[in-house]
């Protein structure tokens, strides 16, 4: 679908997968005016086809788009642009398990010219690509890496939005992390660099025994959709789930005295994976016993049994296709 200043959005059309022709002064190759979502399809029990909270992914877009002076995308085209490309490649959706068909709808600068401003013409697309489980192995905790060097995003900065400057800006971090044998960056925040703000691509819990707790919002971290399903999935499920405030100092000081019992990460990605090991230029430590815990499982199968149609849709979060 493309937008054009003074017409608005229009042309929208379904066609096959292929290169795009760039201008080399297109906008966005010189100022990463860039957003985008991840969502999955699964197939259902009954042999239909369902995505996952589409309405929150094209609320996230519309955020984003804000944030980066582009136009908001109504959530009913969001929604539409998915639903027809799922139904044109309804072959791919794969038949069970954690399998799924990733949907990446992202919207770029399609201008040329070479001023530094907002853009006056832009191209959303969807793209589609079948998912196997992202742990076909079974499920492995990550080891993860204190970023103190650097910061993903500051206040009044892109970080709660989704546009990719802040990936970019990220993977020389990543890079690091992978250096010192870990699988994924922790971002602090940039002002005292000790509170958990979120991982290269996931949102962080603490499991406090029967208390689960997240980092709040503060404006620099990405609001993950996975994220606020869980706050309400751990309730459903007779957990006290919370948004606070946690240090490196806490997340090390807890672990030892054994009351932070559990760690994980949540995302579309890999739904939840649990943290086993964690080290900085400080530090290195064991997260509880390295294994995946009990809580970061049931929650996991919570999640994932409710995305695959396999327990009652309470919240109306799953969106049919027919
Ligand atoms: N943080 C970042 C930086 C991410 O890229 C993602 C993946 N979209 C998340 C958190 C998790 O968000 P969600 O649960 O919506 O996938």
């Amino acid at each position: 679908i493309k937008w054009t200043e003074g017409r608005g959005w229009h042309d929208a059309e379904l066609v096959p997968y292929a290169p795009l022709s760039i201008d080399p002064a297109n906008m966005t190759l010189h100022y990463a005016q860039t957003i985008f979502e991840g969502l999955k399809a699964y197939k259902q029990p009954d042999g239909t086809v369902a995505t996952f909270r589409p309405e929150a992914n094209a609320e996230r877009f519309q955020a984003s788009a804000r944030r980066m002076a582009m136009p908001e995308l109504p959530a009913d085209l969001f929604i539409a642009a998915c639903d027809a490309l799922i139904a044109q490649d309804r072959a791919w959706v794969p038949d069970s398990g954690e399998a799924s068909l990733y949907l990446r709808p992202f919207m770029f600068a399609s201008e040329v010219g070479l001023g530094v401003r907002p853009a006056n013409e832009f191209l959303f697309m969807v793209i589609a690509s079948p998912a196997g489980a992202y742990f076909p192995g079974g499920v492995k905790p990550v080891s993860v890496w204190l970023s103190e060097e650097y910061v993903r995003a500051v206040k009044g900065g892109t970080g709660a939005a989704k546009t990719g400057g802040n990936y970019a800006a990220s993977l020389v971090a990543q890079a690091q992390a992978a250096s010192h044998g870990c699988d994924q960056v922790v971002w602090l925040d940039a002002v005292e660099h000790r509170w958990i703000e979120e991982m290269g691509g996931m949102n962080l819990y603490f499991v406090y025994g029967d208390r689960i707790v997240t980092p709040e919002l503060t404006g620099s971290l990405l609001p993950g959709i996975t994220r606020d399903s869980l706050l309400t999935i751990a309730r459903d499920l007779g957990y006290t789930a919370e948004e606070g405030r946690i240090s490196t100092e806490d997340w090390k000081r807890d672990n030892e005295n054994g009351t932070l019992t559990e760690v994980f990460a949540c995302g579309t990605a890999a739904v939840i994976t649990p943290v086993g090991s964690v080290k900085s230029e400080r530090a290195n430590w064991t997260q509880g016993t390295g294994e995946p815990g009990e809580v970061t499982m049931k929650l996991r199968k919570a999640l994932l049994d409710l995305q695959t149609g396999h327990t009652a849709d309470t919240h109306g979060w799953m969106h049919p296709l027919g």
